[in-house]
């Protein structure tokens, strides 16, 4: 479902917020320093706990600072190691986005399982968007998720379930919401990870309760709407505190910047938010335009934190300019007439999100799904986890 049109203002005020800037610099080298810190016993044992060794990379890998196999080429785990299972979770989600494109957006086994008659794709429980829930661990989450852009998984976790399960609510509210704030809202990712816990992308949809959430949040909580038994959380009225619903409120600010014009004498590189690889061609004498595509946004929402941190690690890749534009309309003509031998070449980095990219593409670096040589998507993680990990045919 469409939001508005984004909005254009001048680049210097998509600025990135200091606090965003320290939490997660917007550098190839804060990435690959925050890999070679990943201690990988520390991460089996503590990963479910909101205080656990997690390696907050997701930002850096969803933007394509730095690829899954460079990754376990640093860390080189063990591949039974839970950290490179993780590793292959969003490989896994990539591949099922790359098969099965925009129908990933849409219900994928089945409705949901409780989706409330006032369900909607575009609105949420007030309290869970305004963080008021009385219950600490969820609260503390939006407040992540809308001031920090980062939100761990757990807590991701918790809060989809009562959005879904508790509230009744459509998970593609959900899932736009996360989307827009998060500074690694990965479109396969959230998506898939949304249905999964909603249960229309999983056969066992995952439900927490209030036990779950003070066990790996260090608190105690009594009396809460998730102090209940299972079948009444899944199956009792919806909360009280939960009754009320707002339309989400996601507008998109795009930089204000003169439309690109291309040399067509020079070889163009096209790219995207998911591939800002420094490393990319780093030799060719080549233009390098970074394209923002409005109709994306429109679809797709981003917060200015989350557009100011793209836009920051954008300056990464050395003489990348920056355009917002249609693709097809600026690069068909000119793959033409590259094909025609008519102008230098183009190329962009092949990615789901972008399969409508005219022209020819790179292939993103991955460890296990080029393992994956069925032609359709895999059905769950296990059976994908069975063919590409370690012992796998
Ligand atoms: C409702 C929901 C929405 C999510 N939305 C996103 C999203 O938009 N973008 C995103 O990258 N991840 C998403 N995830 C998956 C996961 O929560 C994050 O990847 C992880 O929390 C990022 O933190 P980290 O880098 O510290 O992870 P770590 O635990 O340190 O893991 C290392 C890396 O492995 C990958 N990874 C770890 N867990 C998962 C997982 N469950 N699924 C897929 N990949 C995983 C990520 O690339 C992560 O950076 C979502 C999960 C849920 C439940």
């Amino acid at each position: 479902m469409a939001s508005s049109p984004p909005s254009l203002v001048p680049v210097d005020e998509l600025t990135l917020r200091p606090e965003l800037a320290t939490a997660f610099p917007p550098t190839r080298a804060a990435a690959l320093e925050r890999v070679r810190s990943v201690d990988e016993r520390a991460y089996a044992r503590t990963r479910n706990h909101l205080r656990g060794a997690v390696s907050r990379l997701s930002p850096y890998l969803t933007h394509g600072l730095v690829s899954v196999p460079e990754v376990l080429a640093i860390i080189a785990p063990d591949a039974n190691g839970k950290f490179a299972q993780e590793l292959a979770w969003r490989e896994f989600f990539q591949l099922v986005h790359e098969r099965d494109g925009r129908s990933i957006f849409a219900d994928r086994f089945g409705p949901q399982p409780r989706r409330s008659t006032a369900a909607h794709p575009r609105r949420l429980p007030r309290a869970i968007v305004e963080g008021r829930t009385g219950i600490d661990a969820l609260d503390d989450a939006v407040r992540a998720l809308v001031d920090d852009g980062y939100v761990h998984n757990h807590a991701r976790m918790w809060l989809a379930s009562v959005t879904c399960h508790v509230a009744g609510a459509d998970w593609r509210a959900g899932a736009a919401w996360f989307l827009f704030h998060l500074l690694d809202g990965d479109l396969a990712s959230n998506t898939l990870s949304w249905q999964w816990v909603a249960g229309t992308g999983s056969h066992k949809p995952y439900l927490a309760d209030q036990a779950n959430l003070d066990r790996f949040s260090d608190r105690v909580q009594r009396g809460t709407f998730l102090d209940r038994p299972t079948a009444e959380l899944l199956q009792g009225p919806v909360p009280a505190a939960l009754a009320e619903s707002v339309e989400l409120d996601l507008p998109v600010t795009l930089p204000d910047l003169p439309p690109p014009r291309l040399d067509p004498d020079r070889p163009l590189l096209a790219y995207h938010p998911w591939a800002l690889d420094p490393t990319w061609r780093a030799d060719d004498d080549a233009e390098r335009w970074l394209l923002l595509e409005p109709a994306f946004f429109e679809l797709h929402p981003w917060s200015r934190d989350r557009l100011a941190w793209v836009l920051a690690a954008a300056l990464e890749v050395p003489g990348l300019r920056i355009a917002v534009a249609d693709a097809r309309t600026l690069l068909s003509e000119r793959v033409a007439a590259a094909a025609r031998g008519d102008a230098a070449a183009v190329r962009h980095r092949l990615h789901p999100a972008v399969a409508h990219w005219p022209g020819p593409g790179d292939p993103t670096p991955r460890a296990f799904a080029q393992r994956w040589t069925n032609g359709s998507a895999p059905r769950s993680f296990s059976a994908f986890w069975q063919r590409v990990g370690p012992g796998g045919r």
